[in-house]
Formats: C-alpha cells, structure tokens, sequence
C-alpha cells in the first residue's frame, strides 16, 4: 500500500497515472502534479471514469526545488515518478535528497542550453543518495527502460557473453500529420539532430546525424523498413554493465517525410535551442516550434498502426555462437481504447509504472542510483506480460 506522486502531465504522464489506477494493491494513493493544474485534472477525469479511481492534483513548477521539497513534506509519497521533461531531473532529484523520498525518471537529465545527454549528473547523485538510505532508478521507460531489461534478461538465461547489441526502434504507426513527434517535441528533435554515437571495442565512435542506415525486415507482418543509427543513453549504461560487449548501436526508423520537415525545419534555423532576438525579446526557436506543433498527447485519436522495439544480440552460450532478437509490438489503437493515449507514451508509460512497482514492492530496492539492468530482470519481465507490453524471443540462425 503506497503513495505515488508522478510529476508530469502530458502524454507519458497520462499512461502512468492511467496504469497504476489500474494496479490499486499496490498504488493505494496516487497524486498528479504538473506546471499546469487544469491538465492535471483532464487526466483524473479520464482515470475516474476509466477506473473508479480517484487521483489527487497538485499545481508545481518542478524548477523550484523548494516548492517541490514543501510538496513532498505535506503529502509524504513513497515514491516520486518524474515523467516531466529531462530538465527537470536534478531538481527533482535534489527535492527527493532534502524530502528523503525515492526517485524514479524515465530520460536522463538534459541542460537546456546544450542538447547532450549523458548520465554524469546523474550517477554524481549516487553517495548522496546512498548515504540518505533512498534510491532513484533511472530510465524505466521503454527505450531507455525495457530494451536495458531485454538485453539483462538475455545476459542471465540465454548467453555466457553478449558481443553485439542492436536496440532497434520502429514505430510503424501512422497519425495523418504532415510532421509531428510522438513525445515532446523540443526533446525529441534535439535528439534526432544530435550526431550519432555508437559503441564499438571500448571506444565511442561518432557518425554526422542520421548518416548511417540499414534495412531490417520487423516481425509479425510490419515488414522492412530503412532504420537511422543514432545515440541513446541506455548504451551508455549498457556497455558499463552488461559484460563482454564489443559493440552497442541505436537504430530507430523515420519515414521520408518526417525526415523531409526536419531538414527544411534545420536548414531554416527552426530547431536552434539558443535564443534569437525578435521584437524585443528573445525566444528560443525551437521552443516556439513546440508550441505550433500537435502536442504528443493529442495524436491518441490520430494514430494508426504498431510500434515494435526490440534487441537483436549476438553472442556465445557453451562456445556456440547464438543470436537472439527480443521484441515487443504495441498497437496504437488498442493504447488508445485502453488509456486513451497512442503506443509512444503507452510503452513509456507502463514499464515507469512496472519500474515504481518493483521498487514499491520491494523487488527493486537498494539505496543508491540506479540503471534498469542492475536489477534482477525476471519480475519485471513477467510484469510487461501482465500489464500491456508482452514481449517475443527467437532465436535467429
Ligand atoms: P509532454 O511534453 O507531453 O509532457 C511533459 C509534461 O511535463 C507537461 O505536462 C509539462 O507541463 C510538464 N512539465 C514541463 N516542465 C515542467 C515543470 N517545470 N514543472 C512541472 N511540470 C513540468 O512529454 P511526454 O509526456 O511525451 O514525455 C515525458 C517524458 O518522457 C520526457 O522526459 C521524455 O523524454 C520521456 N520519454 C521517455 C521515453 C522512453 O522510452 N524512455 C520515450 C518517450 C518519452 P505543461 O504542459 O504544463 O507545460
């Protein structure tokens, strides 16, 4: 019996506070807080009808450490389940040290004036946290989240030693918009312009944005379809934890026309994060971008089609060489019938609830800070089959 106070209204907060109404023994209370309240109340609307459940709101600026410490001290959750943006990370994480309260994120912490993102602030955090008796899981969604549990699922049960690790990121759904992303836009974009990184014998090798692509044929119908290596943090965590791996790469899929926008949007200066003088002040381009594009949580209704994100390994079990590929496909349309949200925040969401149930329940728990793959994977992975992400292994020739 726990109280859960997620931070974060928008398309990913929704799936949580959606989810664990629906696991009442162990979210007993939940709480929503976000910058703005009326979201905050769409959204227990929709769990209340939904569910039965009642969800309490809060207005909160996450900025504002002090705020956020007031807040935790007056409610007094178990748990703080961030699913606002990367920014802000450590003043939440900071909330969590003063209020002694556990942590749970599911994208690791950004500064908004550069667009890179590593875990260093984060893992800084870790005797602190350690010395507080209290614990912060890292990245418990689906992509960094699931794929770190798929790969430390295959290490213990399918592999002496993993040498090759290929995440691979497709979203084959369709939401009939001449451009839109499927999560927060200024994160999203500053993501996919970053150049890409991958991981190869011991070295970090770097490749121009988007420069480097393959074909792969998906499962279960959704076919081939042209995929873009890219960096994603969860490698950075991967190739510290899952021993004997030679190379690690990001591989996620872009349609033509996505790709089409983002240049014309690039070349124009649209996606510029420093700020730009204009009628007297200043705005930051890509800020004002977000604000003229659909809204992540909006495209529910829109969106047609599958997801499928999975690892595809290589490596030796008894001095044979094997390769596996685990996978999970979520289908936009029954996210939406279900949560009333499209499969991106659908597959984010569920496994940040599964990543707050291990830790409620004790499965999790271990002060310090924490990637998702320095856990026992076996219960959240019967978790995914339970709550919405079942999950395929094969074993390839
Ligand atoms: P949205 O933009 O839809 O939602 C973000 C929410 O955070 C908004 O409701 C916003 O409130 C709130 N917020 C922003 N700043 C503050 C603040 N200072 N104080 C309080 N609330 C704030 O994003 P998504 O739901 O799509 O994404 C949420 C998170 O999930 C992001 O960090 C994203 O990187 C991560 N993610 C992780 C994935 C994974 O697989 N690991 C995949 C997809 C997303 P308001 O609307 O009032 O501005």
């Amino acid at each position: 019996m726990s109280h859960v106070l997620i931070i974060g209204a928008g398309g990913v907060g929704s799936v949580v506070a959606h989810k664990c109404a629906q696991v009442p023994e162990v979210f007993s209370k939940i709480t929503l807080a976000s910058r703005t309240l009326s979201k905050c109340e769409a959204i227990a609307a929709s769990v209340k009808e939904r569910t039965g459940v009642h969800i309490a709101t809060e207005a909160l600026d996450a900025d504002n450490v002090a705020a956020t410490v007031a807040l935790l001290e007056r409610i007094k959750p178990d748990l703080l389940l961030n699913v606002a943006l990367p920014y802000q990370d450590l003043p939440l994480m900071d909330a969590c040290l003063q209020a002694g309260v556990d942590y749970l994120d599911t994208a690791n912490y950004e500064p908004p004036d550069v667009a890179k993102f590593e875990y260093k602030w984060q893992w800084a955090y870790r005797e602190r946290f350690q010395q507080k008796g209290i614990m912060a899981l890292l990245g418990s969604g689906f992509d960094p989240g699931v794929t770190n549990v798929f790969t430390a699922w295959a290490a213990k049960h399918h592999f002496d030693e993993i040498h090759q690790l290929d995440i691979i990121d497709c979203n084959a759904g369709d939401h009939g918009q001449a451009f839109a992303t499927n999560f927060n836009p200024e994160i999203n974009i500053r993501e996919i312009t970053q150049r890409g990184r991958y991981f190869e014998h011991g070295e970090w090798v770097e490749t121009d944005p988007l420069s480097w692509s393959m074909n792969f044929d998906f499962p279960e119908g959704i076919g081939p379809k042209k995929c873009y290596l890219m960096f994603h943090e969860e490698l950075e965590s991967l190739v510290q934890n899952i021993k004997g791996l030679k190379r690690a790469r990001f591989w996620m899929t872009f349609s033509e026309q996505y790709l089409t926008h983002l240049r014309v949007l690039e070349n124009v200066g649209m996606t510029r994060i420093d700020p730009v003088p204009y009628q007297g002040k200043e705005i930051v381009p890509i800020q004002f971008l977000k604000a003229v594009l659909p809204e992540p949580a909006s495209l529910g209704p829109l969106t047609k089609g599958r997801t499928c994100i999975g690892c595809l390994m290589r490596g030796v079990k008894n001095g044979q060489e094997k390769q596996l590929y685990i996978y999970n496909i979520c289908s936009h349309e029954e996210a939406f019938s279900e949560v009333g949200s499209q499969a991106i925040s659908y597959t984010t969401g569920v496994p940040a609830m599964i990543g707050a149930k291990m830790m409620l329940e004790g499965k999790w728990q271990r002060p310090g800070v924490w990637n998702m793959e320095e856990f026992d994977p076996d219960p959240f992975m019967a978790d995914l089959n339970r709550h919405g992400l079942p999950w395929t292994v094969v074993e390839l020739p």
